[in-house]
C-alpha cells in the first residue's frame, strides 16, 4: 500500500473512534437518563484517550514521514498535499504538548466546570476565581509549549486552535470598527424602541404545531431527513457521525416560537456544511468544517440573513398565520418581521439580538487578552466586566450571575473561542453578499420559498471543500476578497435603519 493510503487508513480508525464518541455525546444530551452520567463520562474518556494515543503514536509519525517523503513533489493545491499539511499541523500541535500538561488541563477543566456551575448558582465569583487563575496559568503554559511564531502574540496561539491562522492583529481593528459602529446605532435604536411591540414574539403557540412547522421549513430549505434528525435538547446543537447522519436539536417553549425556529435554522446551517462536504473526503483528514468561524458563518447565514429577512417571511408568514391563527391571525407581516428582529440590550449573551450580540463577544475578546497578558487581575475581572457592559450596552449586571459567571466557556478551557462567533457573523455577511452578487434573483427566490440556488452556491463555494483550504484562502476563493467587515456593516445599518425608521 502507498504510504499516503496507509496514513489515510490509520486516520480513518482514529476518525471512527471520534465519531463513536459523538454518538455517545448526542445520546447524553438528547435521551440519556440522569443517572447514566457517571458511566458515560468514563466511556467518553476511554474513547478520547484511545483516539489521542493512536494519533500521537510513533506509527502516525512514521506513516506521515513516509507519505511526506513520497509526496514532496505533489502539486500544492492537490487533495494529497492538503491532506499531508492537515495531518502535519495537527500532529505537530499534539506532539509539542507534554502529556503531563494534557492530563492536568483535562482534570482542572472538568473540576473547574463543576465549581463554575456552583459559583454561578450561588452567585459567588470568589469561589470560581482560583479556578480561573489556574486555567489562565495552564493556557499560558500551553502557549509556551506550542511556541509563539515570529510576529505573533500569545493570544494568537489559542485562537489558532479554533480559527487557523487568525490573529489578534487582524481581529483588533475589525472588532474596534464594529464596536464603534454598533454603539451609536444602538443608542439611536433605543430612542426609537417603541416601533417594535415585544409582546408579539411571546404569544402562545402550541408546541406540537411549532415542531411541525419547523420540520416543514427545514425540509423546504433542503434538510434531508433521510440523512438527519431533529430532536429536543436543552442547549440546541448539531452533531454528525458521518456525512449521511448529521443531526440537529432545538428546544420548544409555548411562548417563544421564534426561539425554537431560529435555533432550527441555525443548526440546519451547521448541518448543511457537514452534509455537503465532498464524499471523497469522508473519514479522511479533510472531512469536517474547516474552522469554528466558517462553521458559524453557515449557521448565521441561514438563521439571520435568510431566516430573519423580509423576503423569507413574505413567503412563510401567511403559513405561520394559518398555523397559529389565535396568535398571529390579526398581526400584520411588518409587525411580526420587526418583532423577530427586535434590538434591545440585555445581560445574557445567548439571549442577545443580532446587533447587540457582537458587543457581548467583543467584551469577552478584550477581557481574555487582558487577563492572559496580566493587564487585568482575576480579582478585578467582575468590575471590569460590569464597566464594559455599562459602556457598550448601557447596562450594569445586578449580579455576577448575569455578568462574568454566565458562560461555561472559560471554565472548560475555551479561551480564544468567543471571537469565532462574531467572526461567523462577519463571514456570513460576506458570503451572503457574494452569493447575492452571483445570484441576482436570490431575494426573489427566497420570497417564493425557493432555496436551491443558494444551497447549491454554498455547497459549491464553501461546503464541498471541507478542510482542504485554510479559512483565509477559502473565503478569498468564495468571495473574491480577503476577510472584510464592510458587507456586515452595510447589512446591519440598512436593516435596522429601515425597521426602526431611523
Ligand atoms: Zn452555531
Amino acid at each position: 500500500m502507498e504510504p499516503l493510503a496507509e496514513l489515510q487508513k490509520h486516520f480513518a480508525e482514529i476518525h471512527n473512534l471520534n465519531q463513536a464518541s459523538a454518538v455517545l455525546g448526542w445520546d447524553q444530551r438528547v435521551c440519556m437518563p440522569p443517572r447514566g452520567a457517571e458511566a458515560r463520562a468514563s466511556q467518553l474518556a476511554t474513547l478520547a484517550k484511545l483516539a489521542h494515543e493512536l494519533f500521537v503514536s510513533p506509527e502516525t509519525r512514521d506513516l506521515l514521514l513516509a507519505a511526506e517523503e513520497k509526496g514532496n513533489s505533489l502539486p500544492a493545491d492537490s487533495d494529497e498535499a492538503a491532506t499531508l499539511r492537515r495531518v502535519r499541523r495537527d500532529f505537530d500541535k499534539a506532539d509539542k504538548l507534554p502529556s503531563s500538561l494534557v492530563v492536568e488541563m483535562t482534570e482542572v477543566c472538568s473540576l473547574a466546570e463543576e465549581h463554575w456551575a456552583n459559583a454561578r448558582k450561588e452567585n459567588n465569583y470568589a469561589a470560581f476565581a482560583p479556578w480561573l487563575t489556574r486555567i489562565l496559568d495552564l493556557k499560558r503554559q500551553y502557549v509556551q509549549a506550542m511556541g509563539i511564531p515570529a510576529g505573533r502574540v500569545l493570544y494568537d496561539v489559542l485562537l489558532d486552535d479554533y480559527e487557523e491562522a487568525m490573529t489578534a492583529h487582524t481581529l483588533d481593528p475589525l472588532f474596534a470598527e464594529l464596536k464603534a459602529a454598533t454603539i451609536p446605532l444602538l443608542e439611536v435604536i433605543k430612542a426609537h424602541g417603541d416601533v417594535v411591540d415585544p409582546g408579539i414574539a411571546t404569544r402562545e403557540c402550541d408546541e406540537k404545531l411549532q415542531e411541525e412547522f419547523c420540520r416543514r421549513v427545514l425540509k423546504e430549505c433542503g434538510y434531508d431527513f433521510d440523512r438527519g434528525r431533529l430532536d429536543r435538547a436543552v442547549h440546541p446543537f448539531c452533531t454528525n457521525f458521518s456525512q449521511n447522519d448529521v443531526r440537529i436539536t432545538t428546544r420548544f417553549d409555548p411562548h417563544w416560537f421564534a426561539g425554537a425556529f431560529s435555533s432550527c435554522l441555525h443548526e440546519m446551517g451547521h448541518a448543511f456544511y457537514e452534509m455537503n462536504i465532498a464524499p471523497k473526503y469522508e473519514a479522511t483528514p479533510l472531512a469536517g468544517g474547516v474552522s469554528l468561524g466558517v462553521h458559524e458563518s453557515q449557521s448565521r447565514l441561514w438563521e439571520n440573513f435568510v431566516g430573519r429577512s423580509r423576503p423569507f417571511w413574505q413567503h412563510y408568514y401567511p403559513q405561520l398565520q394559518k398555523t397559529f391563527p389565535a396568535a398571529y391571525g390579526n398581526v400584520p407581516l411588518e409587525s411580526y418581521y420587526a418583532a423577530v428582529n427586535r434590538v434591545t440590550p440585555s445581560f445574557i449573551r445567548t439571549e442577545a439580538d443580532e446587533l447587540t450580540y457582537n458587543l457581548h463577544i467583543i467584551l469577552r475578546y478584550e477581557m481574555e487578552q487582558e487577563l492572559l497578558n496580566k493587564k487585568l487581575s482575576v480579582s478585578d475581572a467582575p468590575a471590569a466586566w460590569n464597566d464594559k457592559m455599562k459602556r457598550y450596552l448601557g447596562l450594569t449586571p445586578p449580579t455576577d450571575r448575569e455578568g462574568i459567571l454566565q458562560d461555561i466557556h472559560w471554565s472548560g478551557g475555551g479561551i480564544g473561542y468567543f471571537p469565532t462567533y462574531t467572526l461567523g457573523n462577519i463571514l456570513g455577511a460576506q458570503l451572503f453578499a457574494a452569493a447575492t452578487r452571483a445570484l441576482p434573483g436570490l431575494q426573489g427566490e427566497i420570497s417564493q420559498g425557493k432555496f436551491s440556488s443558494l444551497f447549491e452556491w454554498l455547497r459549491e463555494n464553501v461546503h464541498q471543500h471541507g478542510r482542504k483550504y485554510v479559512p483565509r484562502d477559502l473565503i478569498r476563493r468564495a468571495t473574491g476578497q480577503p476577510l472584510t467587515l464592510a458587507p456586515y456593516l452595510t447589512y446591519l445599518r440598512t436593516k435596522f435603519t429601515e425597521i426602526y425608521k431611523l
